[in-house]
Parts: structure tokens; C-alpha cells; sequence
């Protein structure tokens, strides 16, 4: 057995010292993904900084109309937020389309954006996957594939993403915050994920022990899109899992928009705005 060990901590330097202190540290929120993940043997962090302690769980109004989103704002709160609810329905939608009621009542938005992709692969500890173990090989390539990337892939990896609320998120130009050993940064979120190219095992551009503190959404100042935003998620079997309603969802919500907007509003909302959709938009077929 691997010993783990664990500590709490209530300040967000105290949280970024911690884990600059342990190389091998991982940051522990709801723990709905990290637990599992330790258990599977596909993380193996030596030391859970638990930061459930820190004051990153509200929701705030900014100044500008915009709204801030603590790292460890549980799921359902921020989606029955008012706030979100009126200026972000897409948000909110994805929120509550993800996961169950007990699942979203832990799962915090730091997190959901630092979960792992849901290939079987990767997650049954043993198999060849790039991501896992850099350089072994990806197993989904002739393997189980079905419901894995057909655009933004690489020949090491074909991986989704399996955030919902991120596709919402990049619609709104959200910004992510960061805390780290080097002090704050915001990061764009279009520059979040990073496509797998020939390094799938990083993902964001954090290095650690670097700490989402919150992410900001700007004021959305052109109220018929606000009126228009929604997130559409297609689901083969079940809610819990499957991996092929994120495909469904993510290139119906890229199609719809693209019809929804006249061109003189340009392709604001949407997946589309992430680097691996705009390189491929030519590819996506419209419905007829
Ligand atoms: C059965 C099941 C179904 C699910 N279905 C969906 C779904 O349909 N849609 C969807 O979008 N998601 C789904 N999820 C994923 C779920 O949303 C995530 O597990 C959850 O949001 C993770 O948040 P957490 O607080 O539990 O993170 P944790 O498990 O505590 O942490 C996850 C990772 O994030 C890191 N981390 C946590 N907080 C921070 C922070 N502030 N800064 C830096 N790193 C951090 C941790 O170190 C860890 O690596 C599902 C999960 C399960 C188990
Ligand atoms: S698709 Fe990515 S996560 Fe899945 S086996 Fe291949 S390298 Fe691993």
C-alpha cells in the first residue's frame, strides 16, 4: 500500500506553500474526481492539500456586471446563483446537466475543470495511454473509440475533454485566475486546454503547485445573445459517464450557433471559440 498523507489549510498562500513543499502534492476540493483517480492507480499524488477550508466558494457581482466564480463554488450553487442564472443561462444549463443532484453538491468548478478525460483507457490504470504514462502508446487509437475526439486529436491521443460547464465557459470568454509559486496570473480560457499534439499527458498550461483561485465572466452586453445562448447534450445511454453525448453536445452546440448568428454578430458564443474547434470550423457539417 502507497502512503498518502493529508493536511488542510485555510489560506491560499498556505495552500500554494503546502504544496510547494510537497513536489507530489495534489490539491483536494470535493474530491468526487481525485478519489477515484487515486483508487484507479492513475493518480498518485504523496499528499492531499485539502483546500475546502479557503473562502473561494462564492459567487460574486463584479462592478463591470460581470460575475466571479470561486474555484470551490459547488456545481448546483452556482447554477441556481441568480446572477448566472439570468446573464449566463448557458452556464447554469450545463451545470445541471452534468453529473447527479449529490454529484454537483460536491463537485467544485476548480475541479470540474481539472478532472480527467473519461477514456476507459486511461482510467483503468493498466492499459497503453499516452496520457498516463508519456510514450507508451494510445490504446484508443485502434482500440475502444467511440465516444472519443474526431477533431483537435493527434496521433498520441483522441481524447475529449469531459467538462460540460467548459463548454459554456469558453462561450463567455471566461478568464481563469490562478495562484501559484511565481504569485497570480489570469489565464485566458481559450488558452486553458491545450490540444494533445505530442505532449497529451499536459493538459493546462499550470505548473504546480499552481492554484485556480476563481474564474471571471465579463459583462455580456448584446442581450439577443444572451438570449440565444443554451447548451444543447446528447445522451446515448446514461447521464453518468458515457462519453459519447460530449461529442453530441459539443458539435451540436458549435452547429447550432453557427446558424443562430448573422455574420455581422461573428461566431461569439460557442465551443468554437476554442482553439481546436476554430482550426477545424471547416470541417463541421451544418444540419440540413
Ligand atoms: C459519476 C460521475 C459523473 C460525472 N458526470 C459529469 C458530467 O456529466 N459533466 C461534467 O462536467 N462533469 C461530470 N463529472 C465530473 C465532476 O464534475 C468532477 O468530478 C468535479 O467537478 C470535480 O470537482 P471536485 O471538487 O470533486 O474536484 P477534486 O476531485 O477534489 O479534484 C479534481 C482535480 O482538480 C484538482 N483541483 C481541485 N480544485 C483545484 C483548484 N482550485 N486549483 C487547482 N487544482 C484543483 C485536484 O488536485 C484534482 O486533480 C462526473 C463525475 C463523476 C464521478
Ligand atoms: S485517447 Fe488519450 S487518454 Fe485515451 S488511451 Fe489514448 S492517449 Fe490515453
Amino acid at each position: 500500500m502507497r502512503p498518502l498523507s493529508y493536511s488542510r489549510v485555510s489560506t491560499v498562500e498556505e495552500a500554494v506553500a503546502r504544496a510547494t513543499h510537497e513536489p507530489a502534492a495534489a490539491f483536494l476540493a470535493g474530491g468526487t474526481t481525485e478519489v477515484d483517480l487515486i483508487r484507479a492507480g492513475v493518480a498518485m499524488p504523496d499528499h492531499l492539500v485539502d483546500i475546502n477550508d479557503l473562502p473561494l466558494a462564492g459567487v460574486h457581482d463584479l462592478p463591470d456586471g460581470g460575475v466571479r466564480i470561486g474555484a470551490l463554488a459547488r456545481m448546483n450553487d452556482v447554477a441556481r446563483t441568480p446572477a448566472v442564472r439570468e446573464r449566463y443561462p448557458a452556464i447554469s444549463r450545463a451545470l445541471l446537466l452534468g453529473a447527479s443532484e449529490q454529484l454537483r453538491n460536491m463537485a467544485s468548478m476548480g475541479g470540474n475543470l481539472r478532472q480527467r478525460t473519461r477514456c476507459a483507457y486511461l482510467r483503468d490504470g493498466i492499459s497503453p495511454c499516452n496520457k498516463r504514462i508519456p510514450g507508451s502508446g494510445c490504446s484508443a487509437l485502434e482500440g475502444f473509440n467511440r465516444g472519443h475526439a474526431i477533431l483537435g486529436t493527434s496521433e498520441h491521443c483522441v481524447a475529449t475533454h469531459p467538462s460540460d460547464v467548459a463548454v459554456a465557459l469558453a462561450a463567455f470568454d471566461a478568464v481563469i485566475r490562478t495562484a501559484g509559486a511565481e504569485g497570480e496570473r489570469s489565464i485566458p480560457f481559450d488558452d486553458f486546454f491545450l490540444l494533445p499534439g505530442m505532449t497529451p499527458e499536459r493538459e493546462h498550461p499550470l505548473q504546480h503547485p499552481d492554484l485556480i483561485v476563481h474564474e471571471t465572466l465579463g459583462l455580456v452586453c448584446v442581450r439577443r445573445e444572451r438570449e440565444r445562448t443554451t447548451v444543447l447534450r446528447m445522451n446515448r445511454q446514461d447521464l453518468l459517464g458515457d462519453p459519447d453525448h460530449r461529442i453530441g453536445s459539443q458539435l451540436l452546440e458549435v452547429v447550432d450557433i453557427r446558424d443562430a448568428h448573422p455574420p455581422e454578430y461573428g461566431p461569439r458564443i460557442g465551443i468554437d471559440r476554442l482553439p481546436r474547434f476554430r482550426e477545424c470550423a471547416g470541417e463541421i457539417p451544418r444540419p440540413r
